[in-house]
């Protein structure tokens, strides 16, 4: 079965926006899309659209994930990837997605936005997907079954014999999505090497974290050649601003490649620093285990805690309000000295009030 039978049946009739970009590319005298014949005049050209979908930068982050161009949607940040996925899957009063919490907040608004309905199947005491649960739960309604991978807020990456029950089991039922957004930090190849065995398995990847580009807003769907075709053609006419491309290209140029290795392998040893260092602290219960640039991590008061940083000047997540979360504090890894202004705020005495 063809994982398009998933997908809501009347968009599979839909042949989309046809923009004027699409119809025909470039020619000497271009009089079809009702743009300015002259630039801005601030010294950028930027009066003509831009591709639908970049041809250079398409082909550069298929090569970067060691897929096929046809396998690769760019889209604004893999955010816009979920919304994009649980459109085409969902139909809005029927339809459900499935996810472990705690996780990333944006799959259940999307969810919300959409009208389909949220399964939730926690994850486990050591805070891994609970295989045999999340098969039992998605027999019915649930089109979109979401992982994290390493997992926002906790840190972990989900083991890959995980993901191959998972998408296995989920064949015909459902799509598994597998969220990369930090896959760089961990120590692991990426779950794209599985796209060739599940047609029914989607992998989200991002420049935000790692690459170091989230102000550029470009992520990508990795998915079969079929579900990209039909995500393109319910995405935005021209998602991608020229500006971002052009920026996002030059910053993925080969000859940055090192410095993008460099940077990651530092920061990861920021990460196990900070990780020695917060162990040491009195009123520090616990730091999960982590294969991203966060730290989750359980103090014995962190409300506490949180006014001592206050104080300091320094902001980390509250997730408190999450699923066995509650005594929680996600903390980014910074720079080295501004990991080390946290750690002073944090030994600093306590204020009584
Ligand atoms: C940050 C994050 C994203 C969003 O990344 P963008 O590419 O910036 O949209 C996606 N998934 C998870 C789990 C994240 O933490």
């Amino acid at each position: 079965m063809s994982v398009l039978a998933l997908a809501r049946p009347e968009l599979l009739e839909l042949r989309g926006y046809s923009s004027a970009r699409r119809e025909a590319g470039a020619a000497a005298t271009m009089l079809n899309a009702n743009e300015s014949p002259w630039p801005s005049g601030n010294g950028m050209a930027l009066h003509r659209y831009p591709e639908p979908q970049p041809t250079e930068l398409r082909r550069t982050m298929a090569s970067l994930y060691g897929v096929a161009c046809n396998q690769v949607l760019l889209c604004r940040g893999s955010g816009e990837g979920i919304d994009l996925l649980v459109r085409a899957f969902c139909r809005s009063g029927h339809d459900a997605i499935l996810i472990c919490p705690p996780t990333f907040g944006l799959y259940a608004v999307c969810a919300e936005v959409q009208g389909a309905a949220r399964i939730e199947v926690p994850l486990d005491a050591g805070f891994k997907p609970d295989t045999k649960a999340i098969l039992a739960a998605a027999r019915h309604s649930v089109k979109l079954v979401f992982l994290a991978s390493p997992n926002n807020p906790t840190g972990a990456l989900v083991r890959r014999t995980c993901i191959d029950q998972l998408a296995s089991g989920l064949a015909g039922n459902a799509v598994l999505v597998v969220d990369e957004a930090y896959i760089e930090f961990a120590d692991s190849s990426s779950t794209c090497e599985l796209l060739g065995r599940h047609e029914n398995l989607v992998v989200l990847r991002s420049l935000s974290k790692a690459w170091a580009l989230a102000g550029a807003r470009v992520g990508a769907v990795v998915a079969h050649p079929q579900v990209v075709a039909l995500l393109e053609r319910i995405a935005a006419p021209y998602p991608l601003p020229a500006p971002s491309t052009a920026a996002v290209l030059s910053a993925l140029d080969c000859t940055r490649r090192d410095e993008f290795s460099r940077r990651v392998a530092r920061l990861v040893g920021e990460r196990e620093r900070l990780r020695g260092a917060l162990e040491a602290l009195a009123g520090v219960r616990e730091v999960l285990h982590s294969d991203a640039n966060f730290l989750c991590v359980r103090f014995d008061d962190a409300d506490a805690e949180l006014g001592k940083l206050a104080r300091g000047g320094v902001v980390v997540r509250d997730v408190r309000a999450q699923h066995r979360l509650q005594d929680c504090l996600r903390i980014s890894i910074g720079t080295p000295a501004e990991n080390d202004r946290l750690l002073d705020a944090l030994a600093a005495a306590q204020e009584f009030a």
